[in-house]
């Protein structure tokens, strides 16, 4: 049966294509390496803050979450006014969008990068243009200034790849641009460096951020944004009264109170991810140099076959046997790779065992 088109819905909503997220399994026994999120739970404050605020869930919540604004302006070494809060750093991408993009109004990201931004643009009718990498995945800072973008996002490090780009990098890009540059830094914890120290001096460069996967609150959905206070207005007037629970706001605040927690787990994560790195790597796998918390990695056969059809064999493979990770065969640049979250290591090891049986 033919899905029945909605026709009292706008044109490009129903020409609009919905995101479709890593799949969520509902039963147990997985090996949940599709998602990126964090294999190690949150700190324990997070869960005594929440159960306090359960006390509160009369009242609303701050409307500007003004608590956590001052909380990540501090860890960024900003003043508040240089932060907003988001319900999950999707949420941030689309007020972006909603208030910088539309149909004379060009909105671009790299290619390959982060899915949503292209889905986003076409829920909200804005132009959105790919700009693909040159080379080994380095910026054509010339291309993307000529472009005409009035909002371009970088996603650094970059999603599938993981691939880490420069201060140096961001800081001409944002130079040779004339129109705002958003590096999207939902993995920049796991990163060499942030671009957080050169909002300062960019008026038009900001940065988004997510407790998704660095402070293992996928489930809470808090995000960020740091950048220049008129922006930060701009937004305000864009987004939700109430864009971020209580719950939420309370959770994310004792988070960033535990830094010591967190910068063990984050620690944990990237050595785990630099092992299977060279072990993916040992095994003769063209493999991204990773600055994020997942492994971009080429499957070949023991007989060095690579290609779509070699990936797809192998994710069913791991499939079938509870390990899930993703696979983009719609992505030209990378539909002969996966790319793997960087697990707990007894996770690592029972993948890494299945992959040995998928290889001889
Ligand atoms: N940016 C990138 C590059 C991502 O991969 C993700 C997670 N899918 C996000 C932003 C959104 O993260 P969240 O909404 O969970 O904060």
């Amino acid at each position: 049966m033919t899905d029945p088109k909605d026709r009292f819905a706008l044109p490009h909503i129903q020409e609009a294509k919905a995101y479709v997220p890593g799949e969520q399994p509902e039963d147990s026994g997985w090996v949940k390496l599709n998602t990126n999120e964090n294999p190690f739970p949150p700190s324990p404050k997070v869960e005594s803050a929440i159960k306090a605020a359960l006390e509160g869930l009369r009242l609303y919540p701050s409307p500007t979450a003004s608590g956590l604004r001052k909380q990540v302006a501090a860890v960024h070494g900003l003043d508040s006014e240089w932060v907003l809060a988001g319900n999950g750093s999707d949420d941030v991408l689309n007020l972006l969008i909603r208030a910088y993009g539309d149909s004379t109004h060009k909105v671009g990201a790299m290619d390959p990068s982060y899915s949503l931004y292209a889905i986003l643009c076409g829920i909200q009718g804005a132009v959105f243009e790919a700009v693909p990498f040159e080379g080994e995945m380095s910026i054509p800072v010339n291309t993307v200034a000529s472009g005409g973008f009035n909002l371009f996002f970088l996603t650094s490090p970059n999603a599938p790849t993981g691939v880490g780009f420069s201060n140096e990098e961001v800081s001409s890009l944002a130079v040779a641009l004339n129109g705002i540059l958003v590096v999207d830094e939902a993995y920049g914890a796991f990163a060499n460096e942030s671009a957080d120290e050169l909002v300062k001096g960019h008026s038009n460069l900001l940065i988004t951020r997510t407790f998704s996967k660095s402070h293992s609150l996928a489930g809470l959905r808090v995000g960020y944004l740091l950048g220049n206070p008129d922006i930060i207005h701009t937004l305000d007037k864009v987004r939700d009264s109430y864009n971020l629970d209580g719950l939420a706001q309370a959770g994310a605040i004792a988070a960033l109170e535990d830094p010591g927690y967190y910068r063990a787990i984050i620690g944990k994560i990237c050595r785990i991810r630099d092992y299977y790195l060279q072990s993916f790597m040992q095994r003769g796998w063209v493999t991204f140099p990773s600055q994020a918390n997942f492994i971009c990695t080429q499957p070949q056969r023991a007989t060095g076959e690579t290609g779509v059809d070699v990936a797809k064999s192998c994710f069913e493979f791991l499939k079938d046997r509870k390990i899930l990770v993703r696979f983009f065969p719609k992505n030209r640049w990378v539909n002969s790779y996966l790319r793997i979250s960087v697990g707990t290591e007894e996770d690592m090891d029972t993948l890494s065992e299945a992959l040995d049986s998928w290889m001889f």
